[in-house]
């Protein structure tokens, strides 16, 4: 079965988004671990964890994916804003470890601010090194970035540079958002194929772990990070039928990020569930 749901908010608590997942055909969902724009995490009450827990096992879900705070800068030049990234980093992937183990932890990788890419890529490795370890259940995965400003991890060159750096690159996967790729330059609208090939050669594609599926507002290579409702941008709808069909990428789950309400994202879904060949 296709595993799709889309983003929703964690403001009512982890079994009322197991509901609202059902309630529009999804069979799985993302969340952010806290407030999106950073601040204090807000505690887990376990009974609850547990309660969505039970629902995804009576309902067949697929695994989650939770997302970190977006404005976390584990690459800035400030050592005081990478080590709040270190700290929520810590914390976050604790509280996943014990209340809902083996849901991957997505964080986009950062932006360098003018010290240049290598300097990024070194702070991120150094966060990195500080939580990832074997055997934890909570696998990290880098979001592939539209490459506005100066954003670390818009080429597939960059996430295995940090993937190649860190001690225990087992613990690390990617999470492929197709609005950033094609803003990043990779057509995955014209040559799915020949991008999933390099993304192989590059980066390996055992280590993809989920794809976030977002129409683009802006043309191809714009390097903007502008969400689309799904056909409703410049990746166009039949992309998406071949994206979610494809043999590399059928059974991975998909996440919509698109500008919508519950009534949309359902829409959503039911047009994929139905162009997704059995
Ligand atoms: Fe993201
Ligand atoms: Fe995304
Ligand atoms: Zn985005």
């Amino acid at each position: 079965m296709l595993a799709i749901g889309c983003h929703l908010s964690t403001s009512k608590g982890y079994l009322n988004m197991g509901r609202e997942a059902l309630s529009i055909g999804a069979t799985t969902f993302q969340f952010f671990t806290r407030n999106p724009r950073g601040g204090k995490a807000k505690k887990v009450n376990p009974d609850d964890a547990a309660a969505l827990r039970t629902l995804m096992k009576d309902h067949h879900f697929a695994r989650l994916l939770a997302h970190a705070p977006y404005t976390l800068n584990p690459c800035s030049a400030d050592p005081d804003i990478r080590s709040f990234a270190v700290q929520v980093l810590a914390e976050d992937v604790e509280t996943l470890d014990g209340i809902l183990p083996g849901t991957p932890y997505n964080i986009h990788p950062g932006s360098h601010v003018g010290q240049g890419m290598e300097a990024g890529i070194d702070h991120i490795v150094a966060m990195l090194d500080t939580v990832v370890r074997p055997g934890r259940p909570t696998r990290i995965l880098l979001e592939t970035m539209s490459g506005k400003g100066s954003e670390v991890g818009s080429r597939f060159e960059e996430l295995a540079a940090i993937i190649g750096r860190v001690r225990h690159p087992e613990g690390l996967g990617v999470c492929l958002d197709t609005c950033h790729v094609y803003s990043a330059g990779y057509d995955i609208v014209s040559d799915l194929d020949g991008v999933l090939e390099q993304f192989d050669s590059i980066i390996g594609l055992d280590r993809l772990h989920a794809i976030h599926l977002n129409d683009s507002l802006t043309p191809f290579a714009s390097h903007k990070d502008r969400h689309a409702r799904i056909g409703e941008g410049s990746i166009g709808f039949e992309a998406f039928v071949r994206i979610i069909n494809h043999p590399r990428l059928r059974s991975l789950p998909f996440y919509l990020e698109t500008p919508n309400e519950l009534p949309g994202y359902a829409r959503e879904i039911s047009m994929l569930r139905a162009v997704w060949q059995n």
